[in-house]
């Protein structure tokens, strides 16, 4: 480990962020690895992106592993558990886990015409209903002072009709933060959502000038979101200067929609 590494924030932590080969959750997994933390790199199918987040990771001085695991579907947290422990264990030589952040997620884009059963019912079981089978898994090796971040969007606060199913699904996620942190705040575990507006993960629409402007536009910045703009909220909630946050809604989305 380097020496900066040796001495950041999470030094001799562990962390899991699900859904870290790509986007959101690789800005998180990078910046929680650059304060010092041990990361499990989860991933449904991009073993390529996992591998080059793994190596991103190793390049700046960190440690981490890939573990591939498709949530939403039977037994998915038990295949992401045996991973994740026979990581830790290689790597750490325990299976203690310090910091959970449940990323990975579906985004729907379908509106209440067109929404079929099928398709809310993966929103719900990737988006949901994975995060609380994950956090109830995970308890006994998540270690006291730990952290659980919750991944949820900014559209739980202004509306977009095209997102309803989408926007119930991470409504219940964030449910999770307020009751989990009743029930683990003794143990010193924050419990919280970081709520991103758009964010540029590399879809095509970031590269249309009028989309981009419509959509920075929305912003209090006037521009698009990046992905570390996000992960370095995660990171900072799974310090020890976030110690005193629970229970709680963090927005993180440059003041998208505030008017004016
Ligand atoms: P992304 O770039 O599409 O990456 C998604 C990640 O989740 C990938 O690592 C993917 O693995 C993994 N994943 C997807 N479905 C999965 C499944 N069924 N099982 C296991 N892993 C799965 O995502 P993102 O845009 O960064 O979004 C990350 C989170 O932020 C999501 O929860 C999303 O709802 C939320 N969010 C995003 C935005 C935005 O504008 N981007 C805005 C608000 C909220 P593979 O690489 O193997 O496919």
């Amino acid at each position: 480990m380097s020496k900066e590494n040796s001495m950041g924030k999470l030094a001799n932590k562990t962390a899991l962020v699900t859904g870290s080969s790509r986007g959101i959750g690789r800005a998180a997994a990078l910046r929680i690895a650059a304060e010092g933390a041990v990361v499990a790199v989860h991933y449904a199918t991009n073993t390529d992106a996992a591998k080059q987040t793994v190596a991103a990771i190793e390049e700046q001085g960190g440690r981490a592993f890939a573990v591939q695991a498709e949530l939403g579907v039977p037994g998915d947290v038990d295949t992401l558990f045996e991973g994740l422990t026979a990581g830790l264990r290689e790597q750490t030589g325990e299976t203690a886990l310090d910091i959970l952040v449940n990323n990975a997620g579906v985004m729907g884009g379908v509106g209440l015409e067109d929404i079929t059963p099928e398709q809310f019912d993966r929103m719900i079981a990737v988006n949901a209903k994975a995060p609380l089978f994950l956090v109830q898994k995970v308890l006994p090796i998540l270690r006291d002072g730990g952290r659980v971040i919750n991944i949820g969007t900014g559209l739980l606060r202004y509306a977009n009709p095209d997102e309803i199913a989408y926007s119930m699904s991470k409504g219940a996620l964030d449910q999770i933060s307020l009751h989990l942190a009743r029930l683990l705040g003794p143990r010193g575990i924050t419990v919280n959502t970081v709520a991103p507006g758009v964010t540029n993960t590399g879809s095509p629409i970031f590269d249309m000038p009028e989309v981009r402007e419509v959509l920075a536009n929305m912003t209090a910045f006037k521009r698009i979101a990046e992905p570390s703009d996000v992960g370095d909220v995660v990171a900072f909630l799974a310090s020890d200067d976030a110690r005193w946050i629970t229970g709680t809604f963090v927005d993180a989305s440059g003041g998208t929609l505030l008017g004016g």
